[in-house]
């Protein structure tokens, strides 16, 4: 895909025994996904869903429908083998309209960035028990980096049928950096130093580089993974895949922030 250029990093981090993480950067599709239940069930679990969304072809018209194909497949694969479960927070450039956009999607507690300008805004909205607690005003997002149950997730892919994603429509824009990341990103450097280090002017594998090297210098307690793409140039997007299927994203519904779950999942 022309105009696109992206870099990735992963580590273990200074406690965990395996990384559990995986990741995927095929365009048009870029994954995160933060595997929990232990070896040979979460770095499996993880891996399906890298392993299931890398069938996306370079010219393939990603909808919403294909995204949720996928997290069926993953999710019925890994209930029917050693279990576990698994988080996802990924893009994928599309067209609909003749325009390009990102359509950001997401399960669980890894994250989606958007940067512009050298500004850089999480997207997603995590599941888990946490985000719950900020929303209803009982703590502030700083307070929920050291919370008890901030591990807790109320989504992943492989617990239940019918994992639901959240998903996100975002016009591309020249010069725009998307950023994915496990929650080993997160819960070790606080957002200003995740927007200092992703908002700087350097490739995209230097940049995963150093958010990740910047995880596991704070303490590198969980394994930590960090995909970035840029957009360099739209013109080069727009045209090269036909329109998507009208109505292949709803905006208005899907793009709502996920209903409360009614139990919780420890994890990730
Ligand atoms: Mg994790």
């Amino acid at each position: 895909m022309i105009g696109v250029s992206w870099g990735t990093a992963t580590d273990v981090g200074r406690v965990r025994a395996v990384n559990e993480d995986a990741l995927l950067a095929q365009p048009p599709v870029f994954l995160v996904a933060d595997g929990m239940g232990g070896h040979a069930a979460g770095d499996v679990a993880s891996a399906i869903v890298v392993e299931e969304f890398s069938t996306v072809m370079p010219d393939q018209v990603v909808t919403s429908g294909w995204i949720l194909e996928r997290f069926d497949r993953a999710d019925l694969r890994i209930r029917e083998g050693q279990g576990g479960g698994t988080t996802v927070a990924g893009v994928a450039l599309i067209e609909q309209d003749g325009r390009p956009y990102w359509l950001i999607f997401n399960i669980g507690d890894s994250r989606v960035y958007h940067g512009q300008g050298g500004r850089i805004i999480q997207k997603s909205v995590d599941h888990s028990v946490v985000q719950e607690l900020i929303e209803s005003g009982d703590i502030t997002s700083e307070g929920a980096r050291f919370h008890p149950q901030r591990h807790v997730i109320t989504r992943a892919v492989g617990l239940a049928a019918g994992p639901e994603p959240d998903f996100w429509l975002l016009p591309a824009a020249a010069g725009d950096r998307l950023m994915m990341c496990s929650d080993g990103l997160t819960s070790e450097i606080d957002d200003v130093e995740i927007a200092r280090l992703a908002g700087g002017e350097a490739e995209p594998c230097t940049i995963a580089q150093n958010l990740v090297d910047a995880a596991v210098d704070a303490g590198g307690r969980d394994n930590v993974t960090v995909v970035v793409v840029d957009l360099g140039d739209t013109a080069s997007v727009s045209g090269r895949h036909h329109a998507a299927d009208p109505g292949s994203v709803d905006a208005d519904e899907r793009t709502q922030p996920r209903r409360p779950a009614p139990e919780a999942v420890i994890g990730s």
